[in-house]
């Protein structure tokens, strides 16, 4: 049996190089020697106020961008998460199960609701879904980005802790980090990882800007007061654009330093520039011919919660008859 594979990305907005290269590409990469889902988190996306129409839509543009990207729905089960409903019921299962002071500590919490007048309970709960994502699958393996590294501590804390309480149940899951590109930070503020949902016109690159919007982004992007690359001292946004590159190209450190030591930040630029738009370019013609077909995502959408709902249900019903629930 190949290993399984579990990740996700929410529909809160435009998926950018950061999602990209912290999961997406690393996804690519995994599907054909594991058994892989990827789920489009729409449960996780209104943990802040969505529009209900835009929320809708976003759902079967990032599976157009999945596709687009290099998963195969042929291999790999591509699910809404609201469309296999035993996600929010084992979340609950979990949640009583979850001390409080675990999710207060969360450094994803403190800054989600540092930006929020008022603070919906399920901001604070979505570790406990995001477990509930993971665990339901009996999953392996977990390719996020490092801002999710905190989360996946905590999943494997719950699933031991039910583990104990009740009886071995969950398999516990394995963070899997990229080498290079586990965090892309924002072009605008080198200091804040680039998120969907930041403010900020320059604050990232989406993958699917026009080639003309991603050089532009790229060459206002903050840099540092040196005038050239010195790979002693930098700073972070120097070390950002050269991540961003290096991710791409797939160059070693030595190649890196080959290259750019030396030189000028708007040179620097250009070829980052020139570097992202070579591989988004063609991402974005596959999206336009994919979505080309009206009806095709939303068939991929039910073929895979149709693949996974069985799964789902066997680990919902071993964990309620583990806590004593009434199962028939
Ligand atoms: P939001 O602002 O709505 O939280 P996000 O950009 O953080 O959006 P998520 O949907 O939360 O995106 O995360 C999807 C995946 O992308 C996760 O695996 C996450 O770790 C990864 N990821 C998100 N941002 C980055 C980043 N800046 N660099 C690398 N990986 C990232
Ligand atoms: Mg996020």
């Amino acid at each position: 049996m190949k290993p399984r594979v579990l990740s996700g990305i929410q529909p809160s907005g435009n998926l950018h190089i950061g999602n990209h290269l912290g999961a997406l590409r690393n996804w690519v990469k995994m599907q054909y020697d594991h058994e892989c889902i990827f789920c489009i988190v729409d449960l996780h996306a209104i943990t802040v106020y969505q529009k209900p129409e835009e929320l809708r839509a976003k759902v079967l543009e990032i599976a157009g961008l999945f596709l687009a990207a290099g998963i195969d729905p042929k291999h790999s089960a591509i699910v809404a998460q609201s469309m296999v409903h035993g996600h929010a019921e084992l979340a609950w299962m979990l949640t009583c199960v979850t001390p409080l002071g675990w999710l207060q500590r969360m450094t994803q919490f403190k800054s989600k609701s540092e930006a929020q007048e008022t603070i919906g309970d399920g901001l604070l709960q979505y570790p406990t879904l995001m477990a509930a994502d993971i665990l339901i699958y009996q999953a392996n393996s977990v390719p996020v980005g490092d801002d999710q590294a905190q989360h996946l501590e905590l999943t494997r804390d719950i699933a031991q802790r039910f583990n104990s309480l009740y009886g071995e149940t969950f398999v516990m899951p394995a963070t899997t980090l990229p080498a290079v590109g586990a965090r892309i930070m924002g072009l605008d503020d080198p200091e804040k990882k680039m998120s969907k949902s930041a403010e900020g016109a320059a604050h990232a690159i989406a993958l699917l800007d026009e080639p003309s919007v991603i050089r532009k982004k790229i060459m206002r992007a903050t840099t540092d007061s040196n005038p050239a690359v010195d790979f002693e001292s930098m700073g972070p946004g120097v070390a950002n654009l050269l991540a961003i590159y290096q991710a791409f190209s797939d160059f070693t450190n030595d190649q890196m330093r080959g290259h750019f030591a030396g030189m000028r930040y708007g040179d620097l630029k250009k070829q980052v520039a020139e570097m992202v738009v070579a591989h988004l370019e063609p991402l974005q013609q596959r999206y336009k011919q994919i979505t080309a077909d009206p009806g095709y995502l939303a068939s991929v959408l039910k073929d895979g919660a149709e693949r996974v709902t069985p799964l789902a249900n066997a680990t919902v019903n071993l964990a309620k008859q583990r806590m004593g629930l009434y199962t028939p």
